[in-house]
């Protein structure tokens, strides 16, 4: 089956509410959305634009006792795109907050054509991000055998720890796909969670009535998200909604699934903001000064925090 025919068969399963599906985009392009080529970067070259090293995370975002009540966001990227670490985390860093990062072994293996090496990687993890797996090479989980499975999940971890990541607790399951034997699989490999995709709310854009996750969730490895619509960029009216009604409804867990990040000043902008989902980096900027100021005049309602998947889920 070639790619835009398993597209087309995946597409209709999540049309019909099967499965919860997620990264419909970065398969749409095929592998071509994982070696995309990042501008301005010199091959080989160290890492531009990158996140202070030495800022580790305030004691206000380490791992704290979460009370009943508390709307807690967690901001996680799919795919490790290098736009994540030029766009994105260095706004998560200046906001004292950490994300959940998940990667594909394959598209850093290659560093500086569409995804972050190795080495910025490590400097996530040492500034208290969490780095995660999204397999070796993102293959669609439905249609591989245990074996296989086993070596696109296991083998991810133990090729992360070989890259110097330090115990990856955290996976996502491609195109957001799964089923009971490929959780099995995961916590097998030594994962603590694992995140799917959808689940919290029928709708993209407005929030009805959201199946938050609980803490400590029901099931570690069928976590959900919000559902991001891949036809348009996210919204921060839409992103702040989410928050908003998660508060209204008594709190919960909300964990938010982001794909490319896209500057206006970069030469592939108009590609990025095209692609599956993307963020703007001034509205994602717009999000976390919001979330930051939660409990104050213009802000995000009190009690909402922002803390990654393993601080969330205790990863030991
Ligand atoms: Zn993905």
């Amino acid at each position: 089956m070639n790619h835009r025919s398993m597209l087309r068969a995946l597409a209709a399963v999540c049309a019909a509410g099967l499965i919860a599906c997620a990264c419909q985009g970065a398969g749409a392009t095929g592998d071509a959305a994982h070696v995309r080529h990042s501008p301005g970067h010199a091959a080989g070259g160290t890492p531009s634009a990158a996140p202070s090293p030495s800022r580790t995370p305030s004691s206000a975002v380490a791992n704290s006792n979460l009370s009943q009540g508390q709307t807690v966001v967690s901001l996680t990227f799919d795919d490790a795109y290098e736009d994540q670490w030029r766009y994105g985390a260095p706004f998560v860093a200046a906001h004292n907050m950490t994300a959940t990062y998940y990667v594909i072994n394959s598209s850093s293996e290659v560093p500086y054509r569409c995804c972050m090496s190795w080495f910025q990687l490590r400097v996530l993890q040492s500034q208290g991000n969490d780095i995660g797996s999204h397999t070796i090479s993102h293959p669609n989980p439905a249609t591989l055998t245990r074996d296989q499975m086993r070596q696109e999940i296991c083998g991810s971890r133990q090729d992360m720890i070989r890259h110097g990541i330090a115990d990856p607790q955290s996976f996502a399951y491609p195109f957001g796909i799964y089923n009971r034997t490929v959780e099995d699989i995961v916590r097998q490999c030594g994962f603590n969670n694992a995140r799917a995709a959808g689940g919290i709310s029928v709708s993209n854009d407005t929030p009805s009535v959201l199946n938050l996750q609980t803490i400590p969730p029901a099931d570690p490895y069928a976590l959900g998200a919000i559902p991001v619509d891949g036809s348009h960029p996210m919204r921060l009216a839409d992103l702040e909604s989410f928050v908003t009604a998660s508060a209204a409804q008594g709190g919960g867990w909300l964990p938010i699934n982001f794909h490319d990040v896209c500057d206006a000043g970069a030469a592939d902008f108009k590609k990025c903001i095209s692609s599956y989902g993307p963020v703007q980096d001034t509205v994602l900027s717009q999000f976390l000064d919001w979330l930051a100021a939660a409990g104050r005049p213009g802000g995000a309602p009190g009690g909402v925090v922002v803390r990654n998947v393993c601080q969330v889920m205790n990863c030991p």
